[in-house]
């Protein structure tokens, strides 16, 4: 059997021309009386995709959620389900369910009558949604919870219960408002990965609404990252991170140091960054900047390392003073302030015991890293 995994790997209908996406919002915008909480925007998403909408709160992500589902419509643009216009398509008749915030679960009924609830409604018969309801507590493990009340279970049976009975009807795409918001931390990531198994089981299309950059980069296939209603860049998890689009998206997604500069020199395979101290950074991922650019070269705190002596090859070396540093066990976290006051987050995985070359408050250190190390932002 193939792995989550190498399953997860292996899914990016994105890179295939021809593949069709199975949720399409065209240049959709949505006005709430003056206010643009949803500007022009286009996004595509496959069928069987896990996909993240993640931003800052009120960026418009619950609203593009909303409209999906049919509680609300764009103001001008489209959006198309499997090829068909949803304007005017009443939520239930819709082939997507929602499941908001806050769960909402009938506090009278058992576990297996909230799940049973809405198959009752659209008039299925009994044996039916009987088996159904056994597959779906199977699914979310809550068999020998069936007759209690939402009351008697704890924070994360509660979610379990209420993704059961959104996916009790089968709908073909689910939608999920911060679906993990009131769990605490540690049931949080267990129940991410819970998550992560039923969407890959049940073959379905997941929308998740969420403003934890961390949730996101684990269940997502692919990430939209929202500001103000607009998309500021859609990638995976992977290229969110290590090749940014925007300062904004750097910043947004994990720690970054930006150094701001000013393109010196282009050929083909590098680019000479000149810093205002007059610093330079030479890089290999410069993208689509040019000689004269305003850039910043973004680069993640593990990417850069810092020694007490100035490194023999490293092209990117720096001299500073060791402002602050935090041990966390597993690595050690160093603010290096260069000599132009700019003051650059490292981070060094404590690999072996003793570190042979240990740093200590106030002492001079350089910090250096490889050419291909960071990102250059034009934006
Ligand atoms: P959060 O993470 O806080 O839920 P969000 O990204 O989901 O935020 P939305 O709920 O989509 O944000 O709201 C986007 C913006 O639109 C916000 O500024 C919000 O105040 C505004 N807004 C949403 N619904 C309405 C409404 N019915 N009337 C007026 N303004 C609204």
């Amino acid at each position: 059997m193939k792995s989550l995994g190498s399953i997860r790997r292996s899914f990016a209908p994105w890179t295939d021309p021809s593949a069709k996406p199975y949720i399409v919002f065209e240049n959709v915008t949505k006005k709430f009386g003056d206010f643009t909480a949803v500007n022009n925007l286009s996004l595509t998403i496959y069928e069987k995709e896990f996909f993240a909408l993640l931003g800052a709160s009120g960026c418009g992500k619950s609203t593009l959620l909303r409209m999906l589902a049919g509680f609300d419509e764009p103001t001008s643009g489209r959006i198309l389900l499997d090829g068909q216009d949803m304007r005017g398509i009443p939520p239930y008749r819709r082939p997507v369910n929602m499941m908001f915030q806050s769960y909402a679960l009938f506090p009278h009924m058992t576990v297996e009558q909230n799940i049973a609830f809405g198959l009752k409604q659209e008039g299925m018969p009994k044996a039916e949604i009987d088996r159904r309801v056994a597959d779906m507590l199977k699914l979310v493990k809550l068999e020998q919870f069936a007759k209690r009340k939402p009351h008697q279970l704890s924070g994360g049976q509660r979610q379990r219960v209420a993704l059961a009975r959104s996916v009790a009807k089968r709908p073909k795409v689910l939608l999920l408002d911060e679906p993990l918001g009131a769990l605490d931390k540690k049931l949080r990531e267990e129940t991410q990965f819970e998550l992560m198994d039923l969407q890959q089981n049940l073959g379905l299309t997941f929308v998740v609404v969420t403003h934890d950059q961390e949730e996101a980069m684990t269940m997502a296939d692919r990430i939209a990252i929202l500001d103000k209603g607009e998309v500021m860049q859609v990638a995976t998890p992977a290229e969110v991170y290590e090749a940014p689009a925007s300062r904004f998206v750097a910043g947004f997604v994990g720690n970054v140091n930006m150094f701001e500069g000013k393109v010196a020199a282009r050929d083909d395979h590098t680019a000479r960054i000149t810093g205002a101290s007059g610093a330079e950074i030479v890089v290999e991922n410069a993208g689509d900047a040019v000689a004269g650019d305003t850039v910043a070269f973004a680069i993640r705190p593990e990417k850069i390392k810092v020694t007490s002596r100035r490194p023999e090859e490293a092209v990117n070396a720096m001299e500073g003073e060791v402002f602050d540093l935090a041990y966390l066990g597993d690595m050690t976290v160093y603010y290096v302030k260069l000599s132009d006051g700019q003051m650059v987050k490292a981070s060094a995985l404590n690999s072996a015991r003793i570190t042979e070359d240990a740093l200590s408050w106030n002492d001079r250190a350089w910090i250096s890293f490889k050419p291909d190390a960071g990102v250059v932002l034009t934006r």
